[in-house]
């Protein structure tokens, strides 16, 4: 059904049929660049999620039985069906997010090429030799799908998040139900409807709804074998909370709070630019934002001004206006948690070097914001703020930059700015974070893994030790003849 131009979807995918919520629930989906009302989909309660699992559990076996080349066919089809509908696609999760239509579409190309990885890897699942360790035994390992998976993700990067988790999900044989963000679930009710033709009913079930409600059913369901969870950390231990009374495996994919360690010898025009991209993109709506700057006293002033001059040259705007580089934030509320953070740093003695406040038009714009004179225990720089939002910090030596970056709960993203491959090896092997960047702060490729220390999460997510995430070892032992 077409509305204003954007697709609006009212139903959930649930064994193959599209379905409104039992109780007839809805939720409103709201353009976050003009404030406007621009689909509905249903509020999903737990007896909608009961009925997604039992989809799922009864898919689980005939989808497990397919083999890896079988299941890596049908990755490469639904990849294909999401490259013909790209542009579609990248409309509405520009339009639900406010995002630029350029970077919606990058991500659009971000899942495709993710489905393609893990096709390719759904065939190369690894294991030790069978063999026989104990005299007169045969000892063989399996690598079986754990069986239903539920996946739950966040608004930030909507279709590629529920890309990067279904698709090893998948590869690796499990049935799956898709719990999307209440903020944005449009694209991955999209891709149910480009997945429908390929993958037999009840193999992938996306049911929207509230995190406390559906996300909590999915967790808490027995008949789910292991939930994957992207989001908050807070969320993360209510999830792992609420997992134990089953003994659920969890895997956590939560906030971050990236250090990006400036050594004396760093150029701070390669700086400001690497962090005008780590820190901006996504308008700071990225786990791995570059959001504390912590900078060697001897050119601390040089690196303030280019971030400062950095931050200042964005074009903020809509998703289509020319030459835009970073949208409004996602939601009315999440803009005043990300407001609220700034205000309360000023007050807490934070000079504001660029930015600091809304945007004044309609949408839930906040301006690049450049924040100096924080002091290392002060909340803006111990807590995700998840917005478009950096600190600055001096520090007078290697060490003192070094355990100011390791001085916060997550472990998540973190780089280090030096000329020196010593200092640069000193520092990755030092900082306690799942990825350490050089000379760069962002990128990232399907083929190396993603995951947090510490607060940060657990498991990882792309590379071929995703796959593994879900899947379980089986060990059969074959007692031999005599
Ligand atoms: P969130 O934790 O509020 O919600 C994430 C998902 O969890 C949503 O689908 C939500 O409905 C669901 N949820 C919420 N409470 C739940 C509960 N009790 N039980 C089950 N499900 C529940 O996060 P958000 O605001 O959507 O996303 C932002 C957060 O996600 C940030 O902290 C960010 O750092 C993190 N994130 C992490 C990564 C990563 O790779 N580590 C990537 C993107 C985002």
């Amino acid at each position: 059904m077409a509305k204003g131009g954007l697709v609006e979807h009212e139903a959930c995918h649930i064994g193959g049929d599209w379905r409104p919520a039992i109780s007839g629930a809805t939720t409103a989906v709201v353009d976050p660049a003009t404030e406007e009302v621009i689909a509905t989909v249903p509020a999903c309660g737990a007896d909608d999620v009961a009925a997604a699992v039992a989809a799922a559990a009864g898919a689980r076996e005939r989808w497990a039985a397919t083999t890896p080349g079988e299941r890596a066919e049908l990755l490469l089809e639904l990849a294909a069906r999401l490259a013909a509908e790209a542009a579609e696609l990248a409309r509405a999760e520009s339009r639900n997010t406010g995002k630029p239509r350029d970077a919606a579409a990058g991500e659009v190309r971000a899942a495709v090429d993710r489905l393609r990885f893990f096709a390719g890897a759904a065939r190369c699942l690894e294991g030790r030799a069978a063999g026989e360790y104990l005299a007169g035994y045969t000892s063989i390992l399996r690598r079986e799908p754990a069986g239903v998976a539920g996946l739950i993700t966040p608004w930030n990067y909507p279709l590629l998040l529920a890309v990067t988790k279904l698709a090893p999900a998948l590869a690796a044989g499990n049935a799956v139900v898709l719990k999307p963000s209440e903020q944005a679930p449009l694209t991955a009710l999209h891709l149910a409807r480009l997945a429908e033709p390929i993958l037999p009913a009840g193999v992938l079930n996306v049911v929207t709804g509230d995190g406390a409600v559906a996300g909590a059913a999915l967790v808490t369901h027995p008949d789910v074998d292991v939930v994957s969870l992207t989001g908050g950390s807070e969320t993360g231990k209510e999830v792992s909370r609420a997992a134990a009374a089953t003994l659920t495996r969890v895997r956590l994919e939560l906030g971050g709070k990236a250090p990006c360690v400036v050594l004396g010898d760093a150029d701070p025009q390669l700086v400001a630019a690497a962090v005008r991209a780590g820190a901006f993109w996504n308008a700071g709506q990225d786990c791995g934002a570059a959001s504390r700057v912590i900078v060697s006293s001897r050119i601390h002033d040089a690196v303030a001004d280019a971030l400062v001059r950095a931050a200042s040259s964005l074009r903020v705007g809509g998703p289509d206006e020319p030459g835009v580089e970073m949208g409004p934030l996602a939601y009315a509320g999440h803009r005043d948690r990300v407001l609220g953070f700034i205000e309360r740093a000023s007050a807490a003695g934070a000079t504001i070097l660029a930015g600091g406040g809304r945007i004044g038009r309609a949408g839930y714009f906040v301006a690049p914001t450049i924040l100096a004179g924080v002091s290392q225990r002060s909340e803006i720089v111990q807590r995700e703020v998840f917005g478009p939002v950096v600190t600055v910090q001096r520090a007078d030596d290697d060490e003192t930059a070094l355990s100011y970056a390791n001085d916060v709960r997550y472990g998540l993203g973190a780089s280090v700015f030096t000329g020196d491959v010593g200092r640069a090896m000193d520092a990755a092997r030092r900082l306690r974070f799942g990825t350490v960047w050089v000379n760069d702060h962002g990128p990232v490729t399907p083929e190396m893994p993603w995951g947090g220390f510490r607060e940060s999460g657990n498991g990882t997510e792309r590379s071929l030790y995703a796959l593994e995430e879900f899947t379980q070892l089986k060990h059969v032992m074959v007692k031999l003849p005599g």
